[in-house]
């Protein structure tokens, strides 16, 4: 992958922000300022080869715009807010059953993708 000083940047402030996820839009927003340049097609093409160097995990959501996290060292699984769109990160312990019955069936699991949807805490306390 040739090194590009736009895409360190995208990255850096994924590992840095608190958020933790982020849509290319956010992405784009965020830095427009520190990048007058950087052009939201620029950011897709960055977080795509990230993605494809297993730098940047993304996670798609039906109906709704990909989001993108640094990759962790360890599996997780996420849960997604419908009425906000916020999405939390949980840890996977739980998911090991699930890849042994891939395993059985399948062969070898190497990454398992969930997404559980529902309503936050805060949302659900609201209705
Ligand atoms: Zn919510
Ligand atoms: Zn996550």
């Amino acid at each position: 992958m040739k090194y590009s000083k736009k895409r360190e940047l995208i990255y850096k402030f994924m590992c840095e922000s608190e958020a933790g996820h982020f849509t290319a839009d956010a992405i784009h927003y965020k830095l427009k300022s520190e990048i007058p340049t950087l052009s939201l097609g620029t950011v897709y093409r960055n977080l795509g080869q990230l993605v494809e160097a297993g730098q940047v995990k993304k996670i798609s959501i039906p109906g709704e715009p990909d989001q993108f996290e640094p990759a962790k060292d360890h599996e997780h699984f996420h849960f997604w807010c419908m009425s906000c769109s916020s999405l939390e990160c949980l840890p996977a312990e739980n998911l090991a059953p699930l890849a042994e019955i891939g395993k059985s069936a399948h062969g070898e699991i190497l990454s398992v993708d969930l997404l559980l949807k529902g309503h936050c805490t805060t949302c659900k306390e609201k209705t």
